[in-house]
């Protein structure tokens, strides 16, 4: 596996390969790999015949308070299941080598990134679209995997690419959650062995509003009730925000009526964890 710090050394290798009628699959991460990025990764190897993960702490994306700092990373342990997986290249660029002094270009993406996260995290997506843009011209892929798990954040790549004609194939990849439901995630490891159980809630009151869906309830408010109820049962959880979305727009309904977003962000401790699903389809 090539191992590439450096963007033009990226662009090189991935115009040498274009140039062979190569097809690159790419998928972009944080990095401290669980199951969920791998199965991200076997999946890019399918679609294209030359793969490639970056693994970048996007300083961009972090408020200052947020937990840039302290983000977990393991930077050997990854590289070595990338190796196992089969992956043909890992680009690690430094934060200067992403955002060297002077930098001062952000792509924007507006409506979608409005609610949910975007209303959380007032910076994250533009540090989400600066970055992935980023990445795309340094990997140049034909094709990329992203996570179902950050269901607003795949919206808002879609977006991204339609409206900047990017020549990029976008994927989703459904959830890779742990045996008990948990949805798997790199923030999971801030979790103490007391706060597990909490966090099992959120999957849990995904299944509660899936049956409720299916028995026939359609009104979002009996939903909404029976998902926080669940969430805040027994303490421990505080909510920023469980809502009932479109699943293009990312705006909120009153009635799920065809596909429809539930989205989750909770506080469990000081971790802050997310997770959805698609109702209604
Ligand atoms: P991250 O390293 O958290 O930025 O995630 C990198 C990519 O992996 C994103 O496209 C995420 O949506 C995806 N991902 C993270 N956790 C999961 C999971 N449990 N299931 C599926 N995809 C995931």
């Amino acid at each position: 596996m090539r191992i590439i710090e450096n963007i033009a050394e990226m662009q090189r290798l991935a115009d040498a390969w274009r140039a062979q009628g190569e097809r690159i699959a790419f998928v972009p991460t944080m990095g401290y790999l669980h199951e969920g990025h791998l199965s991200l990764l076997r999946t890019a190897r399918q679609l294209g015949t030359r793969s490639v993960i970056s693994i970048f702490v996007n300083p961009a994306q972090f408020a200052p308070t947020e937990d840039l700092a302290s983000y977990p990373r393991a930077l050997d342990r990854d590289l070595d299941f990338c190796v196992q997986i089969g992956v043909d290249a890992a680009f690690v660029p430094s934060a200067s080598e992403m955002y060297p002094e002077g930098f001062q270009t952000y792509v924007e993406v507006t409506g979608v990134t409005k609610n949910l996260c975007g209303a959380s995290r007032p910076i994250f997506f533009r540090g989400v679209a600066t970055v992935v843009s980023k990445l795309f011209n340094a990997v140049k892929p034909h094709t990329a995997v992203f996570g179902q798990k950050d269901f607003q954040q795949l919206v808002t790549i879609r977006r991204m690419v339609k409206d900047l004609n990017l020549d990029i194939e976008i994927v989703g990849h459904e959830i890779v959650r742990e045996k008990d439901g948990l949805a798997m995630s790199s923030r999971n490891t801030y979790l103490k062995a007391e706060e597990r159980p909490i966090a099992l809630r959120l999957s849990r009151s995904l299944q509660i509003a899936r049956q409720l869906v299916d028995s026939g309830e359609k009104d979002s408010k009996k939903i909404l009730k029976a998902v926080n109820d669940c969430l805040t049962a027994g303490g421990g959880a505080s909510i920023d925000y469980a809502k009932l979305c479109d699943t293009e727009t990312i705006e909120e309904i009153e009635k799920v009526e065809g596909p429809t977003l539930l989205a989750l962000a909770v506080w469990v401790g000081k971790t802050r964890l997310i997770d959805n699903c698609v109702l209604g389809r």
